[in-house]
């Protein structure tokens, strides 16, 4: 069966780009019947956080990346990789080294001053006929994985193609720490093999490490797995996406009032095609998704597609849900909306001119709150000659029947009778109302406001 894995570090929030990169191993295991596993490697105990893990498990479960297990968490797991290691040393596939950090520096400092790639070079390396120092007192060793001086790794990259390196070019590397914290290479292949995945999809700033990973599986005699290295996500100007291209955390998509299906697509477009297809459910992408169809370029991400996707769907989202996914929106900036209109009945108007629902709730106010214009927008927008037809039309639409059809033609019958064109009329009626010449349709917008408020407004704004 095929298992795939997410193995966020838990440092930070949860990244555009990591994410995007669980997608592709959740799609490409779901595509396939198999199980995606979640585990955070928490080895980085400086950095990680309990924050930072909820963010990971928050946003997953926001954008519906489901996981069948986990998540597993590096330090609970200290045990098996002491075991693992002691094991390597006693068949000589590891060895301490009492190396002090000034002697590395040292040590790298005048290969540098050679001109040569710093490197460690194998003092404590045992090797057959070499004497090994006496193990300094009091300092605690860390354990270094023999890396073969011979032969090449290759592997068949999913994405990339075939990738070959030279044992040569590669060091012993540090498996274990002094404190008995796994390093990032040797803690994932122990947990790649435990837990039986059988294809390692992760981004491409790995690719340099897999060579050594697979040097470590061949030690243990563990299978292969397959690797799939993602390109990255740049930003629009080609660097890699920061902080300084706007939001790069998926909660705070949620934050500014983006719809989850429409970051999930945007992020599964993001480096990856189905003919020019733009828009597509999670379960079309989960059918359509493979790694052929992974580009070998790094993606760039385009704050406005993903804007104009969000649009897409909210205009066909459930107006139940809109008001639900508003409603925290308005209470957080102190909108009472019990007495005002149902929300829900709001939403097919209001969307069709927002990109969030951050604006959905900006564009809701108008109903909830009677906002007075600037008196200076009020003189330069109110036409005195529309004065008398204003105030005329108070008594009319005490009358008329309330539905937008009736109010639109009531409307144009004020504006015509006082020799007005509907602008004339609108924008000032707008200011009156609302406080801000910016609404939709008057018509439609009178029409869910009610009479009652409407006409209660116009008796406490009215110049
Ligand atoms: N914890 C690593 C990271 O967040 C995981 C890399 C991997 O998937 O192997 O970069």
């Amino acid at each position: 069966m095929i298992r795939t894995r997410f193995a966020p570090s838990p440092t930070g929030y949860l990244h555009i780009g990591g994410v995007r990169t669980a997608l592709f191993s959740w799609a490409y295991a779901r595509k396939y019947g198999g199980q995606f596993v979640l585990r955070i490697e928490d080895t980085d105990q400086e950095r990680s956080t309990q924050a930072s893990v909820q963010a990971i498990l928050d946003g997953m479960k926001w954008l519906g990346i489901d996981w069948d297990e986990g998540p597993y968490y590096q330090m609970a797991r200290l045990d098996r990789y002491k075991a693992i290691a002691d094991q390597l040393i006693a068949e000589g596939k590891a060895y301490y080294c009492y190396a002090s950090k000034e002697e590395l520096d040292a040590m790298r400092e005048a290969q540098r001053a050679r001109g040569e790639k710093p490197r460690y070079d194998g003092r404590w390396r045992p090797e057959e006929g070499k004497l090994l120092p006496e193990p300094p007192a009091g300092v605690i060793p860390v354990i270094r994985f023999k890396t073969p001086h011979e032969g090449e790794v290759t592997f068949d990259d999913l994405i990339k193609g075939p990738i070959t390196v030279a044992n040569a070019e590669l060091d012993d590397l540090v498996i274990m720490r002094g404190d008995g914290v796994p390093t990032y290479n040797f803690g994932v292949v122990i947990d790649d093999w435990d837990m039986g995945i059988t294809h390692v999809i992760r981004g491409d700033d790995h690719v340099n490490n897999t060579p050594r990973q697979i040097n470590i599986l061949r030690a243990l005699g563990a299978p292969v797995p397959y690797y799939g290295h993602v390109p990255m996500i740049l930003g629009n100007d080609g660097e890699r996406l920061s902080k300084r291209h706007g939001a790069v955390s998926v909660l705070q998509y949620q934050e500014d009032g983006y719809l989850p299906e429409a970051l999930l697509n945007y992020l599964a477009r993001l480096g990856w095609g189905h003919g020019d297809a733009e828009k597509f459910s999670a379960a079309e992408f989960v059918e359509w998704f493979d790694l052929a169809g992974v580009s070998h370029a790094p993606a760039r991400f385009n704050q406005e597609k993903l804007a104009w996707l969000n649009q897409q769907y909210m205009k066909e989202a459930e107006p139940a849900r809109l008001a639900e996914l508003v409603q925290p929106f308005l209470a957080g900036q102190g909108v009472e909306t019990a007495a005002g209109p149902e929300l829900a009945a709001l939403m097919p108007l209001l969307r069709e001119r927002v990109g969030t629902v951050e604006e959905l709730a900006d564009a809701a106010h108008i109903f909830y709150r009677h906002g007075l214009p600037a008196e200076a927008e009020v003189k330069a927008k109110l036409d005195p000659a529309a004065l008398p037809c204003l105030e005329g039309l108070r008594a009319t639409l005490a009358e008329v029947d309330w539905q937008a059809p009736a109010i639109n033609q009531l409307l144009k019958d004020g504006a015509k009778a006082s020799g007005l064109k509907m602008g004339q009329i609108g924008i000032p009626l707008r200011l009156v109302l609302f406080g801000t010449a910016h609404t939709p349709s008057i018509d439609a917008t009178l029409a869910l406001l009610g009479r009652a408020e409407t006409l209660r407004r116009f008796d406490s704004a009215w110049p």
